[in-house]
């Protein structure tokens, strides 16, 4: 059995000691969100205690602090990513809100009839649909490289879906549904080969891989703050200076604007002020340096290796029991995330059942219903791990399936898809 480093660090999260109704739950849904250690909250009420004012706007000491703690906040993502400039660092209020970010913006500006976009079959809707819904706008195409084996995109096949008319590759570095690891680097070199810009979803990476945007070499970069151990509402879009520094307004409003009068037009400041309309999540993303701050102050090859273990773990023990099958190979590159099937059975029923047994996991199409679709499958149950969970939580798992099997549950829902 493996050494698990992290059982200390379960004691930071007092979310996991505690719980509304009985027995705190088996916490496997991490990558819906995360929880949040006491650091991370400590930051947010400190923000509210001592520092709450608006940003950018009071000349009054107060406000100068908060804009200084917002900023700093932006300088350990930079860090934390490995951006070149505090100002590729947008603050957002998601991985959603940043796709749709750059697809009223960058990529509209794009985008023609006759053109076409790029995605992955493995994206979740909020790196789809911006994309989809521009392409239906503007009369492009949608392009959909394959991703029916549940295997990482592969260069070569997203080399052959480009085309000279290709104006944006959109793709995911850790997949939603099976914890896919793509190549992102290897990707983003044969887009750029074509000159084609990419922008990577990292909405499932940043708490399991360390990452390097410029590594990457992602045009643009995106991901959400709670699925990385901090607040909800904030996220964050890197992107190239140069390209950022070109991008219209997303929302106009306040903050976005040097001065406005009625008879001239408007000049905006530069990003990302330009890009942050209206008062942001200030806490949040103060929340959001912490975690990345406490993430940062533990071994992150040790990280990787935890979700090695609980992934094989995981396998290993579930696949052990009758009738349930593992979908795609999680062990071959883990990313924290192991698929589950229960043939027969809808993958709401097995959720149902073991939440009955104090597991909290994820079961339908994982808002990805066309990778589901690609997969062949109505949805799928999906154990998705963070640093405090134990192999004694995979074992509950188990032995709740195993009751499963016994006949205890009948499926109530036998072809319904919700989300
Ligand atoms: N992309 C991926 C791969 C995701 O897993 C998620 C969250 N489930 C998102 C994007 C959207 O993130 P958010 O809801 O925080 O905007």
């Amino acid at each position: 059995t493996a050494a698990y480093p992290f059982t200390p660090v379960r004691a930071e999260f007092p979310f996991l000691a505690t719980s509304g109704y009985g027995p705190p739950p088996a916490y496997l849904d991490n990558a819906a969100t995360t929880q949040k250690p006491q650091p991370v909250l400590d930051a947010v009420l400190d923000f509210y205690t001592t520092a709450n004012s608006n940003i950018g706007r009071g000349f009054y000491d107060l406000s100068r602090r908060a804009t200084a703690r917002y900023e700093e906040a932006r300088e350990v993502v930079r860090r934390f990513v490995n951006a070149a400039h505090p100002d590729e660092i947008v603050f957002t209020r998601g991985t959603t809100d940043a796709t749709n970010l750059l697809a009223e913006t960058f990529a509209r500006r794009l985008v023609g009839p006759g053109d076409n976009l790029v995605v992955s079959g493995m994206e979740h809707n909020s790196n789809l649909l911006p994309w989809r819904r521009l392409c239906e706008r503007r009369g492009a195409d949608l392009r959909i490289v394959s991703a029916t084996a549940g295997t990482p995109v592969r260069p070569e096949d997203l080399a052959a879906a480009l085309s000279r008319r290709t104006r944006l590759v959109a793709v995911t570095h850790v997949a939603n549904v099976l914890g896919t690891v793509n190549p992102v680097r290897d990707l983003v070199r044969v887009a750029h080969e074509r000159g084609v810009p990419v922008v990577v979803d990292g909405a499932q990476a940043v708490a399991h891989l360390p990452v390097d945007v410029r590594g990457i070499g992602a045009d643009f970069y995106c991901f959400s703050g709670h699925k990385v151990y901090g607040p909800m509402g904030v996220g964050v879009l890197y992107g190239r200076r140069d390209l950022l520094a070109d991008l219209p307004p997303y929302q106009v409003g306040g903050g976005t604007v040097k001065g406005v009068s009625h008879d001239s037009p408007v000049a905006y400041v530069p990003v990302p002020a330009r890009l942050e309309a209206g008062t942001p999540d200030i806490a949040a993303a103060v929340g959001l340096a912490a975690a990345l701050s406490w993430l940062d102050g533990l071994d992150r090859r040790a990280v990787r290796a935890h979700d090695a273990d609980l992934v094989r773990y995981a396998v290993t023990t579930l696949t052990g029991v009758d009738g349930v099958r593992v979908v795609g190979d999680p062990t071959a590159d883990p990313a924290g995330i192991v698929s589950i099937v229960v043939p027969g059975l809808h993958p709401y029923d097995v959720g149902g059942h073991l939440d009955q047994h104090g597991v909290a996991v994820r079961s339908g199409v994982h808002c990805a219903s066309t990778f589901l679709d690609e997969l062949g499958l109505l949805g799928t149950v999906r154990l998705s791990f963070a640093v405090y969970n134990t192999t004694e939580e995979i074992d509950r798992v188990a032995a709740a399936l195993r009751t499963l099997r016994a006949g205890e549950w009948t499926t109530r829902f036998p072809d319904v898809r919700f989300r």
